[in-house]
């Protein structure tokens, strides 16, 4: 059995989460990001700006939060913006 190029991005390292990049966000068809701070502010970003190399979490140190001004946040696949595959299906055509 050849063992081919391994491309798959592991899910989980040491038990934690691996964020995704943004081309693998948008070849889910979402278009945007929400950003969260800590102390519950959060907003919607359009993630047309981050090439598709970029990781998610790459660009989490940049942020400084509008409301307490902390840097650093999480950013998650805004699914709202896109059609998750389960939704895109359950409507024909
Ligand atoms: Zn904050």
């Amino acid at each position: 059995m050849p063992r081919s190029a391994r491309r798959h991005i592991p899910a989980h390292v040491g038990g934690r989460p691996v964020k995704i990049t943004f081309g693998a966000m948008r070849a889910m068809g979402l278009r945007g990001v929400l950003v969260y701070c800590h102390c519950g502010h959060h907003v919607a970003l359009s993630a047309d700006r981050w090439p598709d190399d970029v990781r998610l979490s790459d660009i989490e140190p940049r942020f400084v939060c509008g409301g307490c001004g902390s840097r650093g946040a999480e950013v998650r696949p805004d699914f709202a913006s896109g059609r998750p595959p389960q939704f895109a299906m359950s409507k024909a055509r």
